[in-house]
């Protein structure tokens, strides 16, 4: 047996890892699979888009009927942080196998991924990593992003996913450049315990400078996304509710997931969406906006008293997969189709080997085709989601 794959037992019908001592590196598990082989001189509709099926037009659709309608694009594998729940320090160390600054895509090979894409049917694009603001001049992509949008004339959303350390800094050059959204990480106000969650010697106060400049440049509403874990941040829940409520951003909770290998999920550490309900009922009551479009993550809540608006993001406990119409592309080209995919399809293989646009926008056409992953609805069910997963710094999250 592989002693770096964690094992997997049975508890109250939920399959978890169970709880180590000590977090233990995995293997790489990086492996891709070369994208699906298609003739480059396709003329006919695309693999994955039969010409009569509804939705055609609108792009492709994977074997459950989802279409894909959102690209992630991780453009490091690097981060300033070290979250105790996403890259722990005792694995992502000085050691640590990140990809080679030649593997990564350049801005050019992104933007044309990012064309062929576009045209075949996603609507939104996210950038995202590790932490998308080490990459130097990110806003020269975000303008390249923008120049895909206004040469194909379709309404693309640009938006980026940071820990906020370099917004501050960043965020008007950035909206300049054509971005119009930022969802800021942030996990705890007080100082102490956002510095032990992020394992950097870095001020929280530097992250909510971030997001009043990111407001201050237009790309307001801010979201900002708080993992609740149990027994270390969940008594952040309603100073953090209070906080953005007076500044008008939007706080999303997450529940804390199983994603890698690598941060020792527990299922006894998961706050439940409506634990976190719960708590904001009892001082500030929400109710349900009904109009949360297709394919959003979060659920969205307004304050009763009209003061504002949060989100909850129930990753284990309201699987949304039937929904899910988002793709991720690594740092390094590979095409993955679940958050929890174990195996991406090779894209930079096929834009360094020379295939036009309409190969490659077939191959991707195949593999959405071919896409079945529902990993969150399986991962209660016995024998149904099991395997190495991408760390989320490599695939994007
Ligand atoms: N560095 C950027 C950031 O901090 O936003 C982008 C990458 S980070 C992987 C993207 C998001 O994934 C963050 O909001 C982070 O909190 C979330 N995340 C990472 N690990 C998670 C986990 N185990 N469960 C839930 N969310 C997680």
């Amino acid at each position: 047996m592989d002693a770096h794959v964690p094992q997997r037992a049975p508890l109250g019908g939920l399959m978890i890892t169970p709880a180590r001592g000590r977090v233990i590196p995995i293997r790489d598990a990086r492996a891709s699979r070369t994208a699906p082989r298609v003739s480059a001189g396709s003329q006919g509709p695309e693999e994955g888009l039969p010409a009569e099926a509804p939705g055609a037009k609108a792009g492709l659709l994977d074997s459950l009927h989802r279409p894909l309608l959102d690209l992630r694009i991780s453009v490091t594998d690097r981060c300033n942080f070290r979250c105790v729940y996403c890259m722990p320090r005792e694995v992502f160390d000085h050691d640590y196998p990140y990809v080679a600054h030649d593997a990564l895509l350049s801005f050019e090979e992104i933007t044309r991924l990012a064309r062929i894409f576009v045209s075949r049917g996603t609507r939104k694009i996210r950038l995202t990593g590790g932490e998308p603001l080490l990459r130097r001049d990110l806003e020269s992509l975000v303008r390249m992003l923008a120049g895909v949008r206004a040469e194909l004339g379709v309404p693309l959303g640009i938006a980026l996913t940071t820990n906020g350390a370099l917004l501050q800094r960043k965020a008007a050059a950035l909206a300049e450049a054509g971005l119009q959204r930022v969802t800021v990480s942030l996990d705890a106000l007080d100082d102490a315990l956002f510095r032990r969650m992020s394992d950097v010697d870095f001020p929280v106060s530097q992250v909510l400078a971030g997001i009043e400049a990111a407001a201050a440049a237009g790309l307001a509403p801010v979201k900002i996304n708080m993992v609740v874990k149990r027994g270390l941040n969940d008594h952040q829940i309603l100073p953090m509710a209070r906080y953005f409520r007076e500044r008008g951003h939007v706080l999303r909770f997450i529940e804390f997931m199983d994603v890698g290998n690598s941060n020792g999920w527990r299922l006894d550490d998961v706050v439940f969406t409506e634990q976190v309900l719960e708590r904001i009922n009892g001082e500030m009551p929400v109710e349900p906006v009904s109009d949360a479009a297709s394919g959003a993550v979060a659920q969205r809540w307004r304050y009763r008293d009209g003061s504002g608006e949060i989100g909850t993001i129930s990753s284990i406990s309201r699987a949304f997969c039937g929904d899910c119409t988002r793709a991720r592309l690594s740092t390094e080209g590979s095409l993955y189709l679940c958050l929890f995919g174990q195996q991406g399809h090779d894209l930079r293989a096929l834009l360094r080997g020379g295939a036009g646009d309409a190969q490659i926008g077939a191959a991707i056409g195949a593999a959405w085709a071919a896409r079945d992953d529902r990993y969150s609805e399986l991962r209660g069910v016995p024998g149904g989601a099991s395997g190495q997963r991408i760390e989320m710094s490599y695939i994007g999250g």
